[in-house]
């Protein structure tokens, strides 16, 4: 396994390998470009197959985060860690903790939140062995219901952007009867989900885990489908809210939506599918663009947190991404490559 010549790379200021033998912590944490602050990212826990697996995810997660903070206005850099294990089976107390001892070797260049697989509680366990955490609430947010997961603000966030995308290729604002295919119902999903019907939109759910479906179809009335039909289905927007690298060679020709509008991140698989999606006449919100309402409530969590200016930061996700929709139709080119673009002249300024 390289890491220099690693095609991930992408001239990373920082990558860091851990292994706690007490805890059985294997974990890496990369730390992109600090330009405009330090590297904030999550911490994904995932039973990779292979640490390779875990370095390239760890290296696309990490410079997804420079470019999201950029485009979202935030005075911060990128970065990310991932654990390697399942957290269903592997997590335990002393194993986070461990995490919590490695993010404070670093001693700041990289500020941990959460991600798939690692929630509120893993933070607060981190907090109490590492100053340098994001996405926990202070007391008064807590008593005031609040607890920091910054899930509820990358879907409602996600929601806005979704809406500006619907806009732009479907030329309506009125979301009733919108039919949308949901990848993964968890924490950002499940809550995309909601605004959606409430919103009056009609939808088709898929998960890993079952009881994440039940749910869904109990509180929304949502169709369950199987998880590798989900992309292929006959609606108005595909919504990727699950793992990275659904958009590829192969799904590409399969998606029949007309936008692609979801949480995850790293959606697409390579470069390359950026311009297939184009090609076939998709509209894709790019990843790190719609999926910025997290960064963005982390950004403002603390003493003084108020929801309203949250929200209105929030809205400027769709504003940006109507941006890029209408460079990406005057250019010909694929909205992903039109927000690296604009990503960089902010973070290389
Ligand atoms: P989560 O773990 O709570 O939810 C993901 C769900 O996807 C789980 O229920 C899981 O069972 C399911 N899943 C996994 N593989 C699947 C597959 N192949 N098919 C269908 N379902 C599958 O994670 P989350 O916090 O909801 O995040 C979802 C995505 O959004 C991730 O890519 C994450 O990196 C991204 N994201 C999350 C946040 C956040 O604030 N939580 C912010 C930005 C981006």
């Amino acid at each position: 396994m390289s890491v220099f010549s690693h095609p991930e790379f992408d001239g990373h200021e920082h990558v860091a390998f851990h292994h706690d033998a007490a805890s059985g912590l294997r974990a890496i944490i990369a730390v992109h470009n600090t330009r405009l602050g330090c590297g904030l990212g999550g911490c994904r826990m995932f039973p990779y197959g292979s640490d390779d697996e875990a370095l390239t995810d760890v290296l696309r997660l990490s410079r997804g985060m420079t470019y999201k903070a950029a485009l979202a206005g935030l005075p911060q850099g990128g970065g990310k860690s991932v654990i390697i294990g399942d957290p269903r089976r592997d997590k335990t107390p002393q194993l986070i903790r461990a995490m919590g001892r490695f993010v404070d070797m670093l001693g700041g260049r990289y500020v941990v939140a959460e991600d798939s697989g690692t929630s509120v509680p893993d933070i607060r366990l981190m907090a109490e062995v590492t100053r340098h955490i994001g996405g926990l609430a202070d007391e008064a947010s807590v008593a005031a219901g609040r607890t920091g997961d910054p899930s509820p603000a990358t879907a409602l966030g996600t929601f806005i952007g979704l809406r500006a995308a619907v806009r732009a290729a479907l030329g309506r604002d009125d979301l009733r009867g919108l039919r949308v295919a949901i990848q993964g119902v968890g924490n950002v999903g499940y809550r995309l989900a909601k605004h959606l019907h409430d919103a009056g939109a009609v939808l088709w759910v898929t998960d890993l885990h079952a009881p994440a479906v039940d749910r869904a179809v109990a509180e929304f009335g949502a169709t369950a489908v199987a998880m590798d039909a989900i992309h292929a289905l006959d609606v108005d927007v595909f919504a990727p809210c699950a793992l990275g690298a659904i958009l590829n060679e192969r799904s590409i020709p399969q998606i029949r939506a007309k936008v692609i509008a979801g949480a995850a991140n790293n959606q697409l698989a390579t470069p390359a599918d950026g311009r297939r999606v184009l090609e076939q006449g998709l509209l894709y919100a790019p990843d790190y663009v719609i999926n910025a309402g997290g960064i963005i409530d982390i950004h403002y969590e603390g003493p003084g947190y108020d929801e309203a200016v949250v929200h209105a930061h929030l809205q400027r996700i769709g504003l940006t991404l109507s941006e890029i929709f209408e460079r990406s139709k005057t250019s010909g080119q694929p909205t992903g490559e039109i927000a690296d673009v604009m990503a960089e002249a902010i973070f290389r300024r």
